[in-house]
């Protein structure tokens, strides 16, 4: 069923609640990154511009498969997110611009995650380059894996829920973090 009214207030809450989770760990600025939820044949998305940490039910607008919304314009990211749904079996998908996961892509093609949890969940990250194509080539990534990074820019995660897309890229931050502080420890450690 498609929707055309007002954001219902169970996802209302759910985009409020990682988005201010977002918000307070430092994984967007005040009006960056953005968020949906799929529901029915087409999904509920942040507006551009919308405040990540204060979300209001102005924020969320209903956008169909045809690229039509009612409410807000929608992120500018509406085509990629609506491209991950028609290719994949996800419910919610999350953009944010985590720094370390960030720095790190500007030296690598695969994030490999050094720490227990990373590679338990996430295995290995692909960058994607930030080009013409880059849209297509992230939505495709995402079918293989729960989170990718798209180079310079920041990460998407795909999850059965915004919570477990906000899983994701806390996760793949708390790996870059470890990796950044393990090579600066590397670096500075007095050689044997
Ligand atoms: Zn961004």
């Amino acid at each position: 069923m498609d929707r055309l009214g007002e954001v219902p207030p169970g996802p209302l809450r759910e985009f409020q609640r990682v988005g201010a989770d977002l918000y307070r760990q430092g994984l967007v600025t005040s009006h960056g990154g953005n968020l949906s939820l799929r529901d029915g044949h087409g999904m509920w998305i942040t507006r551009t511009g919308a405040r990540l940490g204060h979300i209001q039910d102005t924020d969320i607008t209903y956008v169909q498969p045809s690229g039509a919304h009612s409410g807000a314009p929608p992120s500018s990211d509406t085509i990629l997110h609506t491209t991950v749904y028609a290719l994949s079996g996800a419910q919610a998908v999350a953009h944010a611009h985590p720094r370390h996961a960030t720095a790190i892509t500007f030296e690598t093609d695969t994030f490999e995650p050094p720490d227990f949890e990373g590679q338990h969940h996430l295995k290995s990250v692909p960058v994607i380059e930030n080009d013409a194509t880059g849209t297509e080539r992230l939505a495709h990534a995402l079918q293989a894996n729960l989170v990718v990074v798209l180079r310079g820019h920041g990460a998407y995660a795909r999850g059965q829920d915004l919570w477990d897309a906000l899983h994701w890229i806390m996760a793949l931050e708390e790996s870059a973090h470890i990796a950044w502080l393990k090579r600066t420890w590397d670096a500075a450690a007095p050689k044997e």
